[in-house]
């Protein structure tokens, strides 16, 4: 049977409102992760934003020093209405999201959080998280960030050889693989690379250019990448890097304070 002592005293959900009070006065930064359930590939479950989103958060914050960031539960659902066209996907609005996200943050510095990092697992989430986040801090005045893997995406992209690999391909199968391999299908993974060929259309180029498209249109499996090339060896490195350059952000972010986050001019 579980204890108490199996909750981590991180986790907001599972604490009683007087820890909580007790912890808001040792921590400030909490962390938001933010998912979706959509389509990703025949071979990979609908849940793998999401759950890997709850996933890095929570490691995250283990994998941090006293006092932990708090970690909320995370949001299953997102943007991803160009997911559509595929069973499985239940997609939110960004009017929606945004709302929530906002609601949410709001609350948050209502309980005394200085700092919210949103953690998203969806990169099509991005732009209404980033609206949500600038609204937040416009009107609660406090540290609000979003990531979308740019702490460690070029660690990611040098570990890989497919070009262009977005969705349900190499990297997503292979993470997936290295933490729940029972719910991976190898048998049905395809290779449905995109090759665009061009450094402002391409999707992973430095010089890419924001676009938007139906999946459909560019994939019938709904994979964009190659999920064949997926190994459970390069998972676990891709997590290990990832949860090491997310923990150096956070606890920059929780280690800072405000006057030194805004150079004491704010
Ligand atoms: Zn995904």
């Amino acid at each position: 049977m579980k204890t108490k002592k199996d909750y981590p005293e991180y986790m907001w959900a599972t604490l009683s409102w007087p820890e909580i009070a007790e912890r808001l006065k040792i921590v400030d930064t909490a962390i938001l992760p933010c998912g979706a359930i959509e389509q990703h590939g025949p071979h990979l479950p609908v849940d793998v934003d999401y759950f890997d989103a709850a996933y890095l958060a929570e490691r995250v914050a283990a994998a941090c020093q006293e006092p932990r960031p708090f970690v909320l539960p995370a949001l299953p659902y997102g943007v991803s209405y160009h997911h559509s066209e595929f069973k499985g996907t239940i997609c939110v609005t960004n009017n929606a999201l945004s709302a929530l996200v906002y609601d949410i943050g709001m609350s948050l510095a209502h309980n005394g959080i200085k700092k919210i990092v949103i953690l998203n697992g969806h990169g099509d989430n991005a732009p209404t998280l980033k609206y949500a986040a600038q609204m937040i801090n416009r009107d609660a005045k406090i540290f609000v960030c979003v990531e979308t893997g740019e702490t460690s995406d070029v660690d990611i992209y040098d570990l890989i050889k497919t070009h262009n690999d977005i969705h349900a391909g190499e990297i997503e199968t292979s993470t997936s693989m290295a933490i729940r391999p029972e719910l991976v299908n190898m048998e049905k993974a395809v290779d449905d690379t995109l090759d665009l060929d061009n450094e402002y259309l391409d999707f992973t180029s430095e010089r890419g250019v924001s676009w938007y498209v139906h999946t459909k249109k560019l994939s019938s499996s709904g994979v964009m990448g190659n999920a064949r090339l997926a190994t459970p060896e390069k998972g676990k490195v891709m997590w290990e890097i990832m949860i090491r350059k997310m923990t150096d952000f956070v606890e920059t972010i929780k280690n800072i304070s405000s006057d030194e986050l805004y150079q004491n001019k704010y």
